[in-house]
Parts: structure tokens; sequence; C-alpha cells
């Protein structure tokens, strides 16, 4: 069968699908395939929100553990492990049943399989019921994301476990080793040591995400060392072999020092690499980068004139909100508006406890380029709200622009920063200047106060600590 579509969006995450439903409140005519029934991606299906669902519970624990600091004190929780798998695929279900309403109620037209491109117009679909389509399309937006590095010469065992098959929670094993300590070792850890087990993470870097200002990642490994059994800096993983009760593991340390440990589980977690590969991009004008990342412009146009990509594929962050926002502004630029994709701030946020998320300019990035800056950190122990939440362990900073005043960028570490960091967004992306977070009137006692009161102190004001301007 042969049927054409005036758009077809490859990929049904949170890039495809907000590029798909936008598309069609804009009038055109668009085609969504994916081999899920439903939108969700990796995301909803493997990723952020399974992670997140079980991050809650990870965070119950902590805090009723922590209760007794101040007098409440609970008996050990009871774990039904089953219960909270089906309540973390409830969530899925939700979400994902949610979006599959949406893509009814929009009218557009889902195709359940994957897709190979023929030619720059036409597609081969690969249908989940056996069936193959042949699809042709005025322009198509590639959404493919993206999918976890493997560590090289590693066993086949079911006992090595990937993000997809760590979030499917089989059991909590007395022991598991985190290979890579960044958004996904370090969230899912957090995970797998509060329902019970000793968790190691081993990351071949000097210090845990890498991608952070040390400031923050400083205070969240001061508590990751209390609910993690060891963190291993600057080591490797040389080899892992399987064994009756789980993985033996060599590492080496700096000094190129190895050393063996067994682990019932093994979560590797090193990264992602984009889906761009056996799609047939070959046979279209589109270009791939060393990396693997399609090639585009500002619109997200790829080299090949009726093809756009967005999301994991397109680059780095691999974030899903950068990848809805990519989407809609490539829908845009199809329709024909004057549209970029040019953000001042694009959020990170590191779901761990305490959470870490920055946006804008970092102070490391600052200092790569050589350009001046003022910084401001407020501490949480001078927060009201921080102490009456007994977490005084945050910090919340602000680069600033000495000439012009302009915020350029926010980091914050500590308990909801996920959320604190949005006002961080907005004051980068509207330009705003110092003065402007300063007088903007915050709510007491909230932890927002942090962000008001950093604007304060670079005016050597902060009404709650004492630091008069040099
Ligand atoms: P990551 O890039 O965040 O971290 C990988 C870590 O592994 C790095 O610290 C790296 O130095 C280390 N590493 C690499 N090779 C290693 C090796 N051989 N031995 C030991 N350490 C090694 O990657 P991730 O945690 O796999 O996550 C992948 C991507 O998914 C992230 O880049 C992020 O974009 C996305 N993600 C985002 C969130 C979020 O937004 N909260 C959560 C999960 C994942």
């Amino acid at each position: 069968m042969i049927s054409t579509s005036n758009l077809v969006v490859i990929g049904a995450g949170p890039g495809g699908y907000a590029a798909a439903f936008l598309a069609a409140d804009l009038g055109i005519d668009v085609t969504l395939i994916d081999p899920e029934a439903n939108p969700g991606g990796v995301c909803l299906y493997r990723g952020c929100i399974p992670s997140k669902a079980l991050l809650h519970v990870a965070k119950v624990i902590s805090e009723a553990k922590a209760a007794k600091n101040f007098g409440v004190e609970f008996v050990s929780p009871k774990i039904d492990l089953d219960k909270v798998r089906r309540w973390k695929q409830n969530v899925v279900s939700q979400l994902t049943g949610g979006l599959g309403q949406l893509v009814k109620q929009r009218k557009v037209k889902p195709i359940q399989g994957t897709a190979t491109f023929v030619n720059s117009q036409t597609l081969k679909v690969k249908k989940t019921d056996g069936s193959e389509e042949t699809l042709s399309f005025k322009n198509c937006i590639l959404s493919t994301g993206s999918h976890p590095i493997a560590l090289p010469n590693l066993p086949a065992s079911a006992k090595i476990l990937d993000s997809t098959s760590a979030l499917d929670l089989k059991d909590v094993p007395q022991t598991l080793l985190v290979v890579g300590g960044g958004y996904i070792g370090l969230e899912l850890g957090t995970v797998y040591a509060e329902l019970g087990s000793k968790v190691s993470v081993v990351e071949m870097t000097s210090g845990l995400l890498p991608g952070a200002d040390r400031d923050l990642a400083d205070v969240l490994s001061k508590r990751l060392k209390i609910i993690f059994n060891a963190i291993m800096l600057n080591t490797k993983v040389v080899k892992m072999e399987e064994t009756a009760n789980g993985i033996t593991v060599t590492f080496q340390d700096g000094e190129q020092k190895e050393s063996k440990k067994e682990f019932n589980n093994v979560l590797v977690a090193i990264g992602r690499r984009p889906n761009s590969k056996g799609i047939g991009l070959e046979n279209t004008k589109v270009e791939v980068d060393q990396r693997g990342f399609v090639k585009i412009n500002a619109q997200r146009q790829t080299s090949d004139p009726a093809i756009y990509a967005i999301g994991d594929i397109a680059g780095e962050p691999m974030l899903a909100h950068k990848a809805s926002h990519e989407g809609r502004v490539a829908v845009e630029a199809i329709a024909g508006h004057k549209v970029a994709f040019e953000p001042h701030a694009i959020p990170a946020v590191v779901f761990t406890d305490p959470e870490i998320a920055w946006c804008g300019l970092t102070e490391t990035e600052a200092a790569q380029q050589n350009r001046t800056i003022k910084v401001v950190k407020f501490p949480w122990a001078a927060s009201g709200r921080a102490i009456t939440l007994d977490r005084t362990d945050g910090l919340t900073k602000l680069i600033i622009d000495p000439n012009t005043e302009r915020i350029l960028g926010v980091a914050i570490v500590g308990v909801g920063a996920g959320e604190l960091i949005a006002e961080g967004v907005l004051a980068v992306e509207m330009g705003s200047l110092a003065s402007d977070m300063k007088l903007t009137i915050h709510p007491h006692p909230t932890l927002t106060e942090t962000l008001m009161e950093g604007a304060e102190s670079y005016f050597g004001q902060a009404t709650h600590i004492y630091r008069p301007k040099k």
C-alpha cells in the first residue's frame, strides 16, 4: 500500500509527539510512526517517568528514616516489590494512554511500526502487525532518540543491567555496582540504595557528574557517601566475568593498580548514542557527524531540505524538554513561520537527593571561555524554609555579568532544585538583571527566596547573610 502524508514524524518520544501535536494544531496533515501503540518514547516508557516514580518511592523511604531527627520514628519499611512495580507501570500507562487519547482528538494518524528511508520523499514502514507500508511525504521530522552505550567485551549476562532492565526492578540485589557516575547511574543508584541494596559507583573521571560545577556536585557527593557503600573515582572497569552469585569485576585505578570484587548485579550507565544507524539515512542527503548526530541548522533542518531532526539524534544535551522545544521549532519552520532554535538556557536536572539543577552559563564554562563573571552563592543554612525541612544541604548560585548585571546562569543544589530552576530559566531567557530578581517579592518562607537573596547578595545586601560588597 502506498499512502502520502504532508508531514511524517518518526519516533513518538517527547520530541516527536510534541511536534506531531503542534503540526495537527496548525492544520497540517501529520502521521506519527513509533513501535509502541501510544506515544511516550524512552522518556515515558523506559526513562524519565518510571525513574521518577521510583525516585519518589526512594524519597518517601529516606524521609521516613530522617524523621527520627525531629522525634518521629517509623519502623523499617516492608517493601512489596510487585506493588511498587505495578504502581510504576500504572504511572506509565496513565500518561501514555492519555497521549493516545490526544492523538485521536487531534486526528494525528498513528502507525505502529518502524520506518526506514527509501529516498528523500519516501519511507518503508514495517508495521508491528507484520505488514508493510510505503509512505511518501512532503516533510519528515526525525526523532528516533538514542540508546545506552554498552561497555565493550561484556559477557552476555542477565545480571548486567542497563537503564531499561534496571527500571524493571526484577529484584533488589544485595550488592549492586553502578558503572558511570552520571545522571542515570546516580538516579537509579539512589533508588536501589533506598530499597536496600549496597550500591557502589565506579566513575572513570575525577568526580561525579562531570558536567556539573564542582561546588554543586560536592554537596551531592557528601550525601551520596552516606547512602552508597563506595564511590570509586578515577577508576575504570577492565573486565567482568559471570560467577554463580553475580559478576566479578576487575577495576583499574588511576595508578593502573588492579583489584577485583564480586557484585550480585552491575548497572552500566556510561552515556547514550543517537539512533541514526539502520534507518536508511544513506538513501537521503542527511549528513551525520562522527558521533552519529544528525547535522542540522537553526530551524532543525538537515542537509536534506525535506527532512528535519530533533532531540537526542540531533545533538546534546540529550534531554526531553530540549527535544520537545526543537520539535515545535521544526514544525513552525515547516509551517513557514520565522523561527529558530536559540535558547539562552536549557535547564538540566539530576533527580538525586539532593537534586542538582542548572541553566544558562555555568561557572566551569565561563572559566573555559575566559569570561569575566561575578558568582554569588546563597547557602541554604541561611534559609528558614530549608531549616524547617531539616535540609540545609543546599546552595543557590547566580552567575552574573559584572558589566551589565545580567543574570547569565543559575545553578542550585538542594531538595526541589528541579522545580526551583524554572525561575532561573525564565530570568536567563528574559535577560533579567540581578536587580530584577532582587526587587521581585518572593513568597516567605520558601526556598525560592534563596534566588532573591542570592541576587541581593550581589549588591552586598542579603538580609539573612552578612556579606558586604567589596
Ligand atoms: P552521562 O553522560 O550522564 O554519565 C555517564 C558517566 O559515565 C560519565 O560520568 C562518564 O564519565 C562515565 N563513564 C563513561 N565511561 C565509563 C567507564 N568505562 N567506566 C566508568 N565510568 C564511565 O550518561 P548516563 O547517565 O548514561 O545518561 C545518558 C543521558 O541520558 C544523559 O546524558 C542525559 O542526557 C540523559 N538523562 C537525563 C536525565 C535527567 O534529565 N534527569 C536522567 C537520566 C538520563
